[in-house]
């Protein structure tokens, strides 16, 4: 059995340790839901604070060129890039998740006269809707697929959406591997990265991947309603055709020419003007993935979900842990079933252990590692076996749903 002083031990030895003081997260609270939204970096208040009232207020108009708001998209996705392995001028952050699917699978779609699209069963809802949409749009088939189960990728497939680390369980897909199958059967690659960017190293570049998107507030810290990104592989920028052709993807947005001519780079992939505000906080959060090594990030993250899991494991040996033990085959969170789960995690919120719950009986928790210690882990575990062991989640007020969870 691992005591508080092991895991106060593996603190200690963490080489990301000093980064937890860069975040500011409430006296008495373990937040463990930072897949979701991350934590606030402290010098980001000071940063928007800057923007809003210089750039803004004292510099007006000007600041598209002097404060840098033109090249943002472009600048913050480049810095994204290197947390995702990919090429340089191939990423760029604009828009929400969906939407970017909705352009590079809409590309892919057109592209294509094969019939089907494939997506994972347990894929995110909004990336399903839209790759549904998608597909009655170009008059092809979406169907459910287990990359698993061993079934091939056929001649018909016009491309394969997954999302690499599911949001419900935790369970990692072999980016790698399915990306080569795709490709073997002439297919593309779509890869949403909502759950993988920030908590693990992705090599979109040397997995060959055509297209990806992910999301700005989860582990990325950009703050609620972030951008989000969108990657198209150098290699597929030239026909890649965005289905909202805006301004802002056009080669020269300023001539106001009234026929569209996209953008012969990564600029193609934007619509509309930029969220300058929300991507400046988002610049500034990932001042905290500066200088730091990927593969220190993927060890902690490992260390903490295999932590989280071992306690559990010792401690309430019968809870169903629905994400994989093998490390290869988890991404930063872990989740159990528990037929009331959702109660347990408001008596969990209610103790300040934050986590999450997904429907139908899913209690998820997500452990970023750049501010969640081992030692959090092992307190948010006493505090579980409290919460399961008094019947605390019975309290009415904890079997009440709230709009947001
Ligand atoms: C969080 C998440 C999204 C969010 O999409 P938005 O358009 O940014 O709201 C999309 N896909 C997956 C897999 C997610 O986890």
């Amino acid at each position: 059995m691992i005591s508080r002083s092991d895991a106060i031990h593996l603190d200690d030895r963490d080489p990301l340790g000093h980064l937890r003081e860069r975040f500011s997260i409430p006296e008495g609270v373990i937040y463990l839901d930072g897949n979701s939204l991350g934590a606030l970096p402290n010098h980001v208040p000071a940063r928007l604070q800057k923007v809003i009232v210089n750039d803004w207020g004292d510099g007006l108009i000007g600041s598209w060129n002097t404060a840098g708001w033109a090249d943002m998209p472009k600048r913050v996705g480049d810095r994204i890039g290197r947390l995702i392995g990919a090429e340089p001028d191939s990423v760029i952050a604009c828009d929400s998740t969906s939407v970017n699917l909705f352009k590079v699978a809409s590309s892919a779609a057109r592209a294509s006269d094969r019939s089907l699209i494939l997506t994972d069963e347990g894929n995110f809802p909004t990336d399903v809707y839209v790759l549904d949409a998608v597909a009655r749009q170009h008059e092809k088939t979406l169907r459910m697929w287990d990359p698993t189960d061993g079934s091939p990728i056929g001649d018909d497939v016009a491309f394969v959406a997954m999302t690499e680390v599911n949001y419900r369980t935790g369970e990692r897909h072999d980016m790698a591997g399915i990306t080569a199958r795709a490709h073997a059967a002439g297919a593309v690659a779509i890869w949403d990265l909502a759950h993988s960017a920030g908590a693990l190293p992705v090599h979109l570049a040397d997995c060959a991947v055509d297209f990806a998107v992910g999301c700005g507030y989860k582990y990325l810290n950009g703050g609620p309603g972030a951008s989000a990104y969108v990657y198209v592989s150098p290699g597929r920028q030239p026909s890649f055709e965005n289905p909202m052709t805006g301004w802002w993807g056009h080669a020269r947005p300023f001539e106001m020419s009234l026929a569209f001519e996209p953008h012969d780079g990564i600029h193609r992939a934007r619509v509309g003007t930029q969220h300058v505000l929300s991507l400046a906080a988002l610049d500034a959060a990932l001042d905290v993935f500066d200088d730091i090594s990927l593969e220190d990030l993927h060890a902690k993250s490992l260390s903490l979900t295999s932590l989280f899991m071992d306690l559990l494991a010792d401690s309430v040996p019968g809870l169903e842990v629905v994400t994989p033990r093998e490390p290869h085959r988890r991404g930063g969170q872990v989740s159990f079933r528990h037929p009331n789960a959702y109660a347990v995690v408001q008596a969990l919120v209610a103790r300040g252990v934050v986590g999450d719950f997904r429907n139908p009986d899913i209690a998820r928790f997500g452990m970023a590692p750049l501010y969640v210690r081992h030692v959090d882990i092992w307190d948010a575990i006493q505090h579980l076996l409290a919460v399961l062991a008094n019947d605390e989640w019975q309290s009415e007020a904890h079997m009440n749903r709230a709009a947001i969870t």
